[in-house]
C-alpha cells in the first residue's frame, strides 16, 4: 500500500493530461474514481455502472477514499483515458459511447486489460492484438467467472466445513463445465459454415465413389481385365509351362525316393538298432528321482 499523499500526488500528475481530467465514459469534469483494470478515470455515476460489470471486467477504486498499491498506480500510469480511447478507435469503438453499451466486454477490451497489467510490471506484452473483426466480439464471460455453488449448498457450508459439500460443489462444477463444452461443441457443429463444409465433404466423397465405380465399369477397364485373364489362362496351358510342371513333378518324385532309401538304410544298421534298444532299457530319470517309500 502507498500513503494517501503519494497516491494523490500521482493522480494530480496524471490529471495534468486534460483527457484524464474528464470521465472516460461521460466526459463530466474532475473524475474522482477509476477503473484500475481498464486504466481509466471515471465519475461517480459511471463508476457505479462499472461496478455492475463485475470485477473481472472493471475493478473500481476511489481516487480519494481508497488506498492504492504501487501496482495499481503503475497500471493507471501505463493506461490513462487517452491510451484506451486511442485503442478503442482502432476498433471503431468510440470513446463517448454510453457506458451501458458494454464496449468493456469485448475481446479487444480484454486484450487491453491483460496488456496494461503486464506492461505495468515492466514486461513486454507479446500476445498478438486481435484483429478488428475479432476484437469487437463479446468475451465469453463464463470462462472467466468461477462457477457459483448452488445457493442451498452455500448456506449449509456456512454452518461448518464438510468434505461432502466441497466434493458436491466440485462435482456440480465439473458437470457444469462438461455441459458447457458439450453445448459449445453442439453450437459449433450447427454453425452454417460447418454444416456447409460437412455437406461439401459428403458430396465430394460420394462423387469419388461414383467415379471409381464408373471407371471400373468402363469398357476399356473391362477389356484389360478380360485380356489379363485370358493371357494367364493361355500361359498356364502353354506347352512350355506344362513341360516345366512335368519336370518339377518328376524331380520331386525322385528326391522323395532318394530320401526314403537313405532313411531305410540308416534304420537297418545293426549297431544303431542295438544302441536304441539299450537306451530303452535305461530307467527314466523321473523314476530315479522318486523317493523310496
Ligand atoms: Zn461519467
Amino acid at each position: 500500500m502507498v500513503s494517501k499523499e503519494t497516491s494523490e500526488q500521482i493522480f494530480q500528475r496524471l490529471k495534468e493530461d486534460p483527457l484524464n481530467n474528464v470521465c472516460f465514459d461521460c466526459s463530466s469534469r474532475n473524475p474522482d474514481w477509476a477503473s484500475v483494470s481498464n486504466g481509466i478515470f471515471l465519475c461517480l455515476q459511471c463508476a457505479g455502472i462499472h461496478r455492475g460489470y463485475g470485477v473481472h471486467i472493471s475493478f473500481v477504486r476511489s481516487l480519494s477514499m481508497d488506498t492504492w498499491t504501487i501496482k495499481q498506480l503503475k497500471i493507471m500510469t501505463v493506461g490513462g483515458n487517452k491510451a484506451l480511447a486511442d485503442f478503442f478507435a482502432n476498433y471503431n469503438i468510440p470513446a463517448d459511447l454510453p457506458s451501458n453499451i458494454s464496449k468493456y466486454k469485448t475481446r479487444a477490451a480484454q486484450y487491453y486489460r491483460d496488456k496494461i497489467k503486464i506492461v505495468a510490471e515492466g514486461i513486454n506484452y507479446e500476445a498478438p492484438q486481435p484483429i478488428q473483426e475479432v476484437g469487437i466480439l463479446p468475451i465469453e464471460e463464463e470462462e472467466r467467472k468461477f462457477p457459483e455453488p448452488p445457493r442451498q449448498q452455500a448456506e449449509q457450508s456456512s454452518s461448518g466445513f464438510s468434505w461432502t459439500k466441497t466434493f458436491g460443489s466440485a462435482l456440480t462444477m465439473t458437470q457444469n463445465i462438461g455441459k458447457k463444452i458439450a453445448d459449445k461443441t453442439k453450437e459449433i457443429s450447427q454453425k452454417p459454415i460447418v454444416q456447409e463444409w460437412e455437406a461439401k465433404t459428403k458430396q465430394a466423397f460420394s462423387a469419388a465413389v461414383e467415379k471409381t465405380k464408373e471407371w471400373s465399369e468402363a469398357p476399356s477397364v473391362q477389356n484389360i481385365k478380360e485380356k489379363t485373364t485370358n493371357a494367364i489362362k493361355e500361359i498356364s496351358q502353354s506347352s512350355a509351362v506344362q513341360n516345366i510342371k512335368d519336370k518339377t513333378k518328376s524331380a520331386l518324385t525322385s528326391i522323395a525316393g532318394k530320401a526314403r532309401e537313405t532313411y531305410d538304410s540308416i534304420h537297418s544298421r545293426p549297431q544303431d538298432q542295438e544302441s536304441s534298444q539299450e537306451y530303452e532299457r535305461l530307467p527314466s530319470q523321473e523314476n530315479e528321482r522318486l523317493p523310496n517309500q
